[in-house]
């Protein structure tokens, strides 16, 4: 059972994890739980390691960000103890998560969860603190934002779990960001290959790390509400899931900026020594688009999205090949993504000219085109994200009420 940070922010929530966590144990489950920091206290965290260094020590950032998590853990087993079960709250170092080496966004290497077993079997419930571990070299690490949902995977992986249960402060995986569109449906189930690609492409309720051990690792994961009980969204293997919908959502992201590279040289290298600066600066790129240079000596244009977190360290990182290869470099931080996912859409024509022309509908440019077999993604003005939302979840008729008797294709208003 994983509880994230709004299900343990006060005191009365912190009881109320514990109440759900005893009541699976007195159903005779074994339960490991893992906890997310309180509320905004990693943002907290975060502000306070800032106030006092404009670039702090990312080992010591690690001790600073794996507090959190602690605090969560301590006082929940108090509040175990309380309604008369043993407890033992662990750090991620003694839980056995053993990452590389990577601080602030460290990837676990292997769990060795023989600690955790030896608590399960002398009939305790174990608590284990989120997001961190501790790397081959010994120090605390930490596995970048959201990363406790991966933590509770990887546990659940070593413990050949039945089920890892991520309670939250939503009712499950949405058709779109419930936010935007009030009539949103909750998903009964998803597959990881669609999860993955919702969480790569804006969804919030999975860290995309998470989607990714579980696929591997084959971890059932079951999506729920922490303020009420019944079933939430399952996150399954297609070969699972019944149900095989063309388009399951549309997901949203504004947190992402654009570089754009004029005076490219066209020659073989000019793009590896772009991207090889950004790989070993650890960013991560998304859409990348090159136009083709026409005639003798002509140059490329070359553009790509990337985390705007990670916009700062881009540019460092680019600074020395912008200059060795004489390019000039532009930024553009009001860009936003739509992206309609869907396993049925891989046998499918016509999805793709149903996107734009609902964007064209509602006069929407659309500035750069992304696409995987399961996935459509438009670059758009982060302005225009909640109509393109709107308008991409009713063309495609994702709402609990709309009627699916026709197929969407070709219904898309002109
Ligand atoms: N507390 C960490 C964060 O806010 C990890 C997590 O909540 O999953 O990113
Ligand atoms: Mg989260």
């Amino acid at each position: 059972m994983k509880f994230g940070g709004t299900s343990v922010a006060d005191a009365e929530r912190i009881k109320r994890a514990a109440r759900r966590i005893v009541a699976q144990r007195e159903q005779g489950k074994r339960v490991v739980a893992v906890l997310s920091a309180r509320g905004h206290t990693t943002d907290e965290l975060i502000k306070a390691a800032e106030e006092v260094s404009p670039h702090p020590d990312p080992r010591e950032m690690d001790m600073l960000l794996s507090t959190g998590e602690r605090i969560s853990c301590a006082l929940c087993a108090m509040a175990i103890n309380d309604l008369g079960h043993k407890a033992i709250s662990l750090t991620g170092s003694q839980a056995g998560i053993v990452t590389d080496t990577s601080h602030t966004r460290a990837r676990i290497l292997d769990v060795r969860a023989d600690r955790i077993r030896q608590a399960l079997d002398e009939d305790m419930i174990v608590l284990v603190a989120g997001f961190q571990g501790v790397s081959t070299s010994l120090d605390v690490t930490t596995l970048g934002r959201g990363g406790s949902d991966t933590t509770a995977v990887a546990v659940a992986a070593a413990l050949n779990a039945e089920v890892c249960e991520i309670y939250t402060d939503v009712r499950g995986v949405y058709s779109a960001d419930p936010r935007l569109v009030p009539d949103a449906r909750k998903l009964p189930v998803v597959s990881f290959e669609e999860m993955l690609e919702m969480a790569a492409s804006g969804a919030k309720v999975l860290q995309l790390r998470s989607v990714e051990y579980a696929r591997t690792h084959g971890v059932r994961i079951h999506c729920r509400a922490s303020f009420e009980d019944g079933p939430g969204t399952f996150v399954i293997g297609e070969d699972e899931t019944m149900e095989h919908p063309l388009i399951t959502a549309v997901t949203h992201s504004t947190d992402e900026a654009r570089i754009t590279l004029t005076g490219v040289p066209d020659r073989p290298g000019a793009a590896a020594s772009v991207f090889e600066a950004l790989a070993a600066a650890g960013c991560n790129v998304d859409t990348i688009i090159q136009n083709e240079p026409k005639g003798d000596g002509a140059e490329a244009e070359l553009s790509f999205t990337i985390p705007s977190e990670d916009l700062r360290d881009a540019e460092v990182a680019l600074a020395p090949v912008i200059t060795e290869h004489g390019m000039r470099i532009g930024t553009d931080q009001q860009i936003g993504k739509v992206s309609i996912i869907g396993a049925g859409m891989r046998s499918h024509p016509g999805v793709a000219a149903s996107v734009f022309r609902t964007l064209a509908t509602q006069e929407i440019n659309i500035e750069m085109i992304s696409t995987s077999p399961i996935k459509i993604s438009c670059i758009i003005r982060a302005e225009r994200v909640p109509e393109a939302v709107r308008a991409l979840h009713s063309a495609f008729q994702l709402s609990e009420t709309d009627i699916h008797e026709d197929p969407p294709m070709g219904q898309t208003p002109r």
